[in-house]
């Protein structure tokens, strides 16, 4: 039964279609094969894999979720909303999305310049041999590129020294409003929930106001478990979404075999005293 709460739900993760290395097909065997039942697919800002997903995940046995992660923009920096149960045909939430993509795009193009200035030639090409289009492109292309080209010795060091925040590649941009990553998520009938908050750069009181205006806009729910979360960190969320009354998300964020620190369906459980966002999803 898919509300219960200790089941083994992975409600995010990527395909080839945004940054990570497997195909939706792959990634729900992979899923089903770790002990997944009940299972998101959550690409950065596009939903063309859910429908492979769902085929997959069906076929196996597994409940499957159409999800989706918005890239949005609070306090000048950059923060994550991962919408789940989604209509992946809902217009506005499209429309929004397609705006999002357009921005990827130009930014890619700046991204790439700041990388050959620094003399990393043919940046460009690089990263795009590893993204499914232009407007979908991402730092982590550009990092596997520079792994690729012996630039650098993994994804990690080329975040730390080109791509991360405040470094010479990272190019800042404005994706969506938190209001509006909430608004399409909810247009397409889905809940809201905030990615990996232990992941920001703010301070305490940026936090409690990041929480209160989530919450005021009718999000539903943050992230606890996440593969981007140290384990002292699932309790502080914990207390967090039980001190603003949010419903609890898990999620191993898994990308790559190697890349990503948690493998898909091999997070610890909900720590006691929570609301799991699948409560009554049946
Ligand atoms: P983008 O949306 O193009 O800015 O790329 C963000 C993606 O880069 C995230 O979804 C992660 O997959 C990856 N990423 C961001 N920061 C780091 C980091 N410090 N180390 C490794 N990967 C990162
Ligand atoms: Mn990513
Ligand atoms: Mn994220
Ligand atoms: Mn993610």
């Amino acid at each position: 039964m898919a509300s219960e709460p200790g089941i083994n739900a992975d409600l995010h993760c990527h395909s080839l279609v945004s940054d990570g290395l497997l195909g939706p097909a792959d990634l729900a065997r992979r899923a089903h094969a770790n002990g997944v039942v009940l299972w998101a697919l959550t690409d950065h800002d596009e939903l063309a894999g859910v429908h492979e997903a769902r085929r997959s995940a069906e076929s196996l046995g597994m409940s499957f979720v159409s999800g989706v992660e918005i890239s949005a923009t609070w306090a000048n920096r950059t923060i994550h909303v991962v919408g789940l149960r989604v209509d992946p045909d809902n217009a506005e939430l499209n429309a929004g999305l397609a705006g999002i993509r357009a921005d990827r795009l130009s930014r890619g193009r700046v991204m790439a310049d700041r990388l050959e200035a620094l003399g990393f030639k043919g940046a460009y090409e690089g990263a795009m041999r590893h993204a499914e289009s232009p407007s979908l492109l991402a730092r982590t292309h550009f990092a596997r590129f520079l792994v690729e080209s012996g630039h650098c010795t993994h994804i990690q060091q080329a975040f730390d020294r080109y791509l991360g925040d405040g470094k010479p590649a990272n190019v800042r941009i404005d994706w969506a409003s938190l209001r509006q990553a909430v608004r399409w998520i909810h247009a397409a009938g889905g809940r809201a929930v905030l990615a990996h908050p232990g992941r920001y750069a703010y301070t305490a009181m940026q936090f409690d106001a990041l929480f209160s205006e989530f919450k005021d806009l009718g999000g539903e729910g943050i992230e606890v478990v996440t593969g981007s979360h140290r384990p002292e960190q699932y309790r502080e969320y914990a207390d967090v979404a039980r001190r603003f009354g949010f419903l609890a998300s898990r999620g191993s964020d898994f990308h790559a075999p190697g890349e990503s620190r948690i493998d898909l369906g091999k997070l610890p459980p909900l720590p006691d005293r929570l609301v799991p966002i699948w409560h009554d999803w049946v």
